[in-house]
């Protein structure tokens, strides 16, 4: 005992708290210490294509499971409804200067507790019921809170879509100009949970202006793409940017706000008492940490290499003879259709599964098969590029990928495949 407590002496202080928290969990919880070191069992063994997700680093981690946790801070800094919100207001002014520095914002609320509070905020700011939104349709790559049916976004407003061009598999701007002159919208949203494409900010702006609406730009997809430059910037054409902080941007999970100055007092009074009570002091310290981080110029090259990897195992899996909706990619991820294969993309997801590569079905643009079973895969290429992967991995990735795809039903082969894979998680550790 004394000579592990020693040897414990010798780590840092942040690992020996980390250390011992962890023996306190295992003996008083075992079931949620175990489920816990499953999961990250799970990641450590398994090579993980959601677009969507990715790994925090161990910064982020450790603010998170600190003691801000524990604080009520209702209200914004310097005006709580709380006492002993002193370290409190030091952290959420940390986090509102380096956003808006990143992001090179007039206004930023870091409260949102997700990327659907974050719009959620930017609508209840200014429409009232009943009032007009015209956004990217959900089958073509819009989000839920774009105006699904079942989403408060769809039962509380007059929701119009656009889409993509049937040819180009592209959004067609010239299409989404004739529809917002037709539907006189009051804000139009740009952004979309499965776009692979480079998104013209500065044509929805022209749009925005023409028929009198404001323009709000979810990048809670692109948002790490954006903050490194890799993507055209929305802040400086946008009346509002929402965003979420666990996509690319690889902070913890959480939602944020960007806006002009003069809908600055709006959007927080929305947020609180609006919509909040009490923000998560622990994950605003970690959003703060994640801004850091992206703005260091290792960020830049990591959001760089993203697009790549993206690229690489695009073509390469196109050269196979994968349909790939639109094409190609410009971003960090793209949709491969499964049809042609004789699949769905669910079989194909689960294919992938039992090979341990994770990826969604998603649906496709025009999708033929229903929304609950739809016909593509979705492939992102966040995660692997933050575990150190780059062009030759996407290549042997690509063969591994087309392998399964291709032989979705035959075990051996995707026996083949997993070992393959649990050799290049070995060969490219989680970080942390
Ligand atoms: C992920 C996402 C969101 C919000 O996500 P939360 O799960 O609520 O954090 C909002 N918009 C788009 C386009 C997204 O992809």
């Amino acid at each position: 005992m004394s000579s592990e407590s020693d040897s414990r002496a010798c780590k840092p202080c942040s690992i020996m708290l980390e250390n011992r928290r962890r023996e306190c969990l295992s003996s008083s919880d075992p079931e949620i210490w175990q489920l816990t070191r499953a999961e990250a069992e799970r990641q450590r063994t398994h090579i993980e294509l959601i677009a969507s997700e990715n790994y925090s680093s161990p910064n982020v981690r450790q603010v998170m499971a600190s003691e801000l946790t524990d604080k009520y801070a209702e209200g914004y800094p310097r005006h709580r409804w709380y006492e002993g919100c002193q370290v409190a207001d030091s952290v959420e002014s940390l986090a509102i200067s380096r956003a808006k520095k990143l992001f090179g914002a007039e206004h930023a609320n870091v409260q949102p507790h997700a990327g659907s509070q974050a719009n959620m905020a930017v609508y209840f700011s200014f429409l009232k019921p009943g009032d007009k939104i015209l956004s990217m349709d959900l089958r073509h790559g819009g989000h839920l809170t774009h105006g699904h049916s079942h989403n408060f976004s769809g039962l509380l407003f007059q929701i119009c879509h656009y889409g993509v061009n049937r040819e180009t598999e592209q959004i067609d701007y010239d299409e989404l100009r004739d529809i917002a002159r037709d539907f006189r919208p009051n804000i139009i949203v740009a952004g979309a949970s499965s776009y692979p494409r480079t998104l013209r900010f500065d044509r929805f702006r022209a749009i925005a202006d023409e028929v009198g609406a404001r323009l709000m730009v979810d990048i809670a997809h692109i948002a790490g793409l954006v903050a490194a430059g890799v993507h055209p910037d929305p802040v400086c054409v946008a009346d509002y940017v929402t965003s979420t902080t666990h996509k690319t941007l690889r902070g913890p999970r959480g939602g944020f706000i960007l806006c002009k100055s003069e809908y600055g007092s709006a959007i927080d009074k929305t947020i609180f008492p609006g919509m909040q009570g009490g923000p998560l002091m622990h994950i605003i310290a970690a959003k703060a940490v994640a801004f850091r981080e992206a703005m260091e110029p290792e960020f830049k090259i990591y959001a760089e290499q993203i697009v790549r990897n993206a690229k690489v195992l695009c073509e390469s899996l196109a050269d196979k003879g994968a349909k790939i909706v639109s094409g190609g990619t410009d971003n960090h991820l793209f949709l491969i259709d499964c049809l042609p294969l004789g699949i769905s993309g669910g079989q194909a997801a689960a294919a992938l599964d039992r090979a341990n590569i994770t990826a969604n079905k998603n649906v496709i643009p025009f999708d033929t098969r229903p929304p609950h079973d739809p016909s593509g895969v979705r492939i992102g290429t966040p995660a692997i590029t933050t575990r150190g992967m780059t062009e030759p991995e996407m290549i042997l990735l690509s063969d591994l990928i087309w392998e399964v795809m291709t032989n979705s039903d035959d075990e051996a082969t995707i026996a083949r495949v997993k070992s393959q894979v649990l050799e290049m998680c070995e060969a490219f550790p989680v970080p942390g």
